[in-house]
C-alpha cells in the first residue's frame, strides 16, 4: 500500500482541485496522501471532506524558505510541515505573508513579459486564482501554454520562467530555522523536501542540514522524482547518522508536471513516527 506524503492542488500550482486530488489518489490505490500546497492550508477542508472510507489523509504544507547553503551564500529551501496547528498566529501570519508577497512577484514576472509583448496580462491572471491560494511560476506557465506562446508548462519554464532566464524575479522567503520553529511550536513535524534537487538550482550541504537537525528538523524526503539513486543514497545515509526520519514523495502537481500520484512512497512506520510526534491536528481517516 502506497503512502504519497507530498502532492498540490488547484490551493497552489497544482491542476486537481482538493477533492479532485483525493479522488485521484483513491484512483490510484493510495493507503495514505498528504496534501502539501505552497504557503497554504487553504484545500484542506475541502480534501477531508472529500475522504474516501479508508484512506488516510495527512494535512500539511510546503513552507518557501531561505537557508543558508554551507558555501557562503544562501539558497532556497522547501520546508514540508505536517499535522500543525492551522489557527496557529505565527503560521497564520507567515503563510500570509509569503501569499502575499507572492503574488506581488508573480504580478512583477508577468509584467516584465507583457512590456516585452507577451500576450499576458496581470490583472487577468491574478485575479483567476481563487481566495487564499498561492500564486505561483507555473499559473503564469499555464497561461503561456493557454496564449499558445509554450505547447506545455516544462518548456515555458525551460524558455522564460526559469531561475536563471530573463524574466525571473526572486520571493522573498522564510528563514529555515525560524519555520522550523514555527511548524514545531503549532505542533508539527518538520521534513526538508526535496534537498538535493539540483536541477532546481543550488542546494543546501551536508552540514547545513545537520545544523537543521541539531534545530529540530523532524526528516528528509529522500525518495523523491528529483532524486538519482545516488542522491537517495547520500541523503539516507545522512538520515541515519543525524537520526533523522526518511520519506518518500511524488510532488504530485497534476497536469503541471508528469509525475504521477505514488510514483515515489513512505514506509508506514515513518508515517507512524510523523503521526507519533504531531500535536496540531490528527491524521484524518475517511
Ligand atoms: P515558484 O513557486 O513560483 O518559485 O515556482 C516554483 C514551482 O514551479 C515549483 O513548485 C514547481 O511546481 C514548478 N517548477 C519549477 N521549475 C520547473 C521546471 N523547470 N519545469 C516545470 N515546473 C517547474
Ligand atoms: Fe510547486
Ligand atoms: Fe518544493
Ligand atoms: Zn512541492
Amino acid at each position: 500500500m502506497r503512502i504519497d506524503l507530498h502532492a498540490h492542488t488547484t490551493a497552489s500550482d497544482g491542476t486537481d482541485t482538493p477533492a479532485g486530488l483525493v479522488a485521484a489518489a483513491a484512483g490510484a490505490g493510495l493507503a495514505a496522501l498528504a496534501i502539501t500546497d505552497h504557503d497554504t492550508t487553504a484545500g484542506w477542508a475541502e480534501a477531508a471532506a472529500a475522504l474516501p472510507p479508508g484512506m488516510r489523509l495527512i494535512r500539511g504544507a510546503e513552507l518557501s524558505c531561505t537557508s543558508p547553503d554551507g558555501r557562503g551564500g544562501r539558497c532556497d529551501v522547501h520546508l514540508l510541515g505536517y499535522l500543525f496547528d492551522p489557527d496557529a498566529d505565527a503560521v497564520v501570519s507567515a503563510y500570509a505573508r509569503q501569499r502575499a508577497e507572492r503574488r506581488e512577484r508573480l504580478r512583477r514576472i508577468a509584467e516584465r513579459m507583457a512590456a516585452d509583448g507577451f500576450p499576458v496580462d496581470a490583472d487577468t491572471l491574478l485575479g483567476s486564482l481563487p481566495p487564499d491560494s498561492t500564486a505561483g511560476r507555473p499559473h503564469l506557465a499555464m497561461a503561456l501554454v493557454r496564449a499558445g506562446v509554450a505547447s506545455t508548462v516544462d518548456e515555458a519554464f525551460a524558455r522564460f520562467l526559469n531561475d536563471r532566464g530573463r524574466y525571473y524575479v526572486p520571493s522573498s522567503r522564510t528563514p529555515v530555522l525560524e519555520a522550523i520553529g514555527m511548524v514545531r511550536a503549532a505542533g508539527g513535524v518538520t521534513v526538508l523536501a526535496h534537498a538535493f534537487a539540483h536541477r532546481r538550482g543550488p542546494t543546501v550541504t551536508g552540514s547545513v542540514i545537520a545544523e537543521l537537525a541539531s534545530a529540530g528538523l523532524d526528516g528528509l524526503e529522500v525518495d523523491h522524482p528529483d532524486h538519482d539513486d545516488e542522491t537517495r543514497a547520500k541523503l539516507r545515509g545522512l538520515a541515519g547518522e543525524l537520526g533523522l526520519l526518511t520519506t518518500g514523495a511524488s510532488d504530485y502537481h497534476g497536469t503541471n508536471k508528469t509525475v504521477y500520484l505514488g510514483q515515489e512512497s513512505t514506509a508506514p512506520e515513518m508515517l507512524d513516527a510523523i503521526a507519533d510526534r504531531a500535536s496540531g491536528v490528527e491524521v484524518l481517516t475517511g
